[in-house]
């Protein structure tokens, strides 16, 4: 009975810090790039952490 199928593994994922970016660091890194790491503190628009999978890359 019951059917959980919820995905609780996503609650152990955190996104990157930077809000622009949808990537998911790596370990215990706050940032999943150097770019994030920098762009603390400022407002940016669009992520140019190079990977391809974020949301925040306008670049393609
Ligand atoms: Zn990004
Ligand atoms: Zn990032």
């Amino acid at each position: 009975m019951g059917g959980t199928k919820g995905d609780s593994m996503s609650e152990n994922k955190k996104k990157c810090a930077n809000p622009v970016c949808s990537c998911v660091p790596t370990g215990k890194n706050k940032y999943c790039s150097a770019y994030c790491e920098g762009t603390a503190g400022q407002t940016v628009m669009i992520c140019h952490c190079g990977h391809e999978e974020c949301a925040g890359n306008a670049t393609k």
